[in-house]
């Protein structure tokens, strides 16, 4: 083998090591053996590696997977669903490219032709979940709940937005009255507070002596309109 040459074959030069590393048989100032990610093109796959479980796995986010590496719909490394190739050699035909799977019992492991169901995409096959998880939540597989008071309503009495979000008209007005006051704390409901005369005297006083509105109302527990309209004479003008 050519020293400088990648030794999987490919015939590219490998960069120069720029430290020794014993684990990888790096030496400093020579070339390493392989470029990165090619010493696996040398580890023989599928039946031959001595990994080899047969060709089967279970993913228990997707299901069980099956060896096929001239499938279409194959993952990276080969596999393919096997209720997908279940369902096509009962249709005699490949799937449509967005068609998705739904299993019945919800257990991804079984591939029984009765707990398969083609959905024609993924939104599809959300709305089937979502069905699934009202009927059980609420006893009405059409309702849905309400993303603020997290009750489950008839969609008569909720408001469903695009991306499938579903609200009562009411909880949203109150979150946004909530919020509000939660960004302008001093601007909340005050209850009408009695001023006295000498209070009126000497919030017109400090209004002279040049001190911010906001300071006063607050120094006094009332608003900051309330304390402009007095310096402006426009109410408690008796005073
Ligand atoms: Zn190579
Ligand atoms: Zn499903
Ligand atoms: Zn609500």
């Amino acid at each position: 083998m050519t020293e400088g040459l990648c030794q999987c074959g490919c015939g590219n030069p490998t960069r120069i090591a720029p430290y020794s590393c014993k684990r990888d048989g790096w030496i400093k100032g020579k070339p390493i053996r392989f470029i990165k990610g090619h010493y696996f093109r040398l580890t023989p796959s599928g039946a031959e590696n001595h990994n080899w479980k047969g060709g089967r796995r279970y993913n228990p986010s997707c299901g069980v997977m099956i060896m096929r590496p001239d499938h279409p719909r194959r993952s990276v490394n080969g596999y393919v669903l096997e209720h997908v190739l279940i369902v096509e050699r009962a249709l005699g035909h490949p799937l449509p490219a967005n068609a998705v799977i739904h299993h019945v019992n919800r257990n991804n492991a079984d591939n029984r032709n009765s707990n398969l169901v083609i959905c024609q995409d993924s939104s599809y096959h959300k709305l089937i979940h979502l069905r699934m998880i009202a009927l059980k939540a609420c006893g009405h597989s059409d309702w849905r709940r309400c993303a603020y008071c997290k009750r489950w309503d008839s969609p008569d009495n909720l408001v469903t937005i695009s991306c499938g979000r579903s609200y009562h008209g009411h909880c949203v007005n109150e979150n946004n009255i909530k919020r509000y006051h939660q960004k302008h704390p001093l601007s909340s409901y005050r209850p009408h507070k009695k001023l006295t005369k000498d209070q009126v005297i000497e919030i017109r006083k400090l209004c002279n002596r040049g001190i911010p509105a906001y300071k006063i109302a607050d120094q006094f527990g009332v608003s900051k309109s309330n304390v402009q309209q007095i310096k402006q004479n426009r109410i408690w003008k008796h005073f």
